[in-house]
């Protein structure tokens, strides 16, 4: 048996002594566990990414990804007028896109360069990465959102809140009068393998927490209520409405912005999850601790976390929209200019795989996390504040 064999199986024991001592867990316990475990999780036991890893981001795809963040944020701080701002990542992977953002705002705004850079990272794995390629960089670390700096934040959260536990209800339709209750999803045994099982009720806050009145009865909603029957599966990501509230509150009072970039909808997608190793689609019990686990990302909620705190969400649009609005087409054709005939290639290659529809281009969305204000920013003025995107 492999190295990862025996990790792989030890992990599945231990989620099924859990389970079978004190019963079946909820579906983001589940998640936490096989991403998080500090021996055997995902994120903990090996770098996700890169041709040999299970998924390629976007700041991987291109440095023009970070480059194009970069320059929009810094353009962003410089209409805020906002004095000694901290730079703030959640989820930085292997840190390309801060390095390259950096690289940006060394040309056109070094102050950021010098600012404080706060890193949400929980992977000791990918810290070590972090700490490597950031060296002589001023930063910190932070386990949770629960000691921002006191003073004025611009934030990126790229591919961040994908990878953030999600936990599912189920629809169960009573056969007499159609009527219905959403149940948890569960994470039990069957058959000693790991399977989903019907937990307990929705109570009547957490319907309303997972906006579900307005799954049932909104037509535009992306789910919309003629789809709406028996066995429908509901998303929630608890720990995505705490961190976004938790910086929209500290907009709020201090001021900047979050540019907030993921595959998802503006509302919910029904069940999402979906699980990968080694490039291939699997099961979402597949070898915990082997596979990706992510979903896609309901900007909706993002959006009530956001203007419950009292701050706004702007957006989301699509990456290809974003990306085109804030002009990689002409940044490419001008760096296409000084390139030989491969590197200009690739160029293209990349920013095709950015911005087509057939790539990256629409499932991916951007939004802007603002304090409260009215008017659409730049990047974002082909939207209508708060239109529904699916
Ligand atoms: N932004 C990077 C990486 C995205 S992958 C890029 O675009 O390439 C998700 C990142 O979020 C990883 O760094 C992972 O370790 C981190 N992460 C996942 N769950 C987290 C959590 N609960 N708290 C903090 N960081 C988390």
């Amino acid at each position: 048996m492999s190295n990862d064999k025996v990790k792989d199986s030890a992990l599945f024991d231990k989620i099924v002594a859990n389970i079978s001592k004190n019963g079946p867990l909820s579906l983001d316990s589940y998640i936490s566990h096989a991403l998080g475990d500090p021996d055997y999780g995902y994120y903990h036991s090996r770098d996700p990414f890169g041709t040999s890893g299970d998924f390629i981001t976007a700041p991987e795809i291109s440095g023009l990804f970070g480059e194009m963040c970069g320059l929009y944020l810094a353009h962003i701080a410089e209409l805020s007028g906002l004095r000694e701002p901290a730079i703030f990542e959640l989820g930085p992977g292997r840190a390309s896109l801060i390095l390259d953002m950096r690289h940006a705002w060394q040309q056109v705004m070094p102050t950021l360069v010098t600012a404080p850079l706060h890193l949400l990272e929980t992977s000791p794995r990918l810290r070590c990465i972090q700490q490597d390629l950031l060296s002589g960089v001023n930063f910190f670390f932070h386990e949770n959102l629960d000691h921002l700096p006191a003073q004025p934040i611009f934030a990126i959260a790229n591919e961040f809140f994908d990878a953030l536990p999600v936990s599912q209800a189920i629809l169960r339709q009573n056969a007499n009068d159609g009527g219905g209750i959403w149940r948890h999803r569960l994470v039990g045994l069957l058959n000693g393998q790991l399977g989903f099982i019907d937990g307990p009720p929705l109570s009547p806050e957490e319907v309303s927490d997972w906006a579900l009145e307005i799954l049932q009865t909104e037509e535009t909603d992306p789910l919309p209520s003629s789809v709406i029957n028996n066995h429908t599966i509901a998303e929630y990501c608890p720990l995505a409405v705490t961190y976004a509230g938790k910086i929209a509150h500290h907009l709020r009072a201090y001021g900047g912005a979050c540019l907030i970039i993921d595959y998802g909808r503006d509302g919910q997608s029904g069940g999402s999850l979906q699980a990968v190793a080694n490039h291939q689609p699997v099961d979402v019990f597949y070898q915990p601790g082997s596979a990706d686990l992510s979903h896609w990302v309901d900007f909706s909620a993002i959006r009530r976390a956001a203007e419950g705190a009292g701050a706004r969400l702007v957006g989301p649009i699509t990456q290809g929209e974003f990306l085109r609005n804030i002009g990689i087409i002409q940044r490419s054709e001008a760096l296409a200019k000084m390139a030989d005939v491969e590197t200009r290639r690739g160029l293209f290659a990349a920013v095709d795989r950015l911005v087509s529809n057939q790539h990256m281009g629409s499932a991916f969305k951007v939004a802007l996390m603002l304090p409260p204000g009215a008017g659409l920013p730049p990047g974002f003025t082909t939207c209508s504040e708060g239109a529904a995107l699916s």
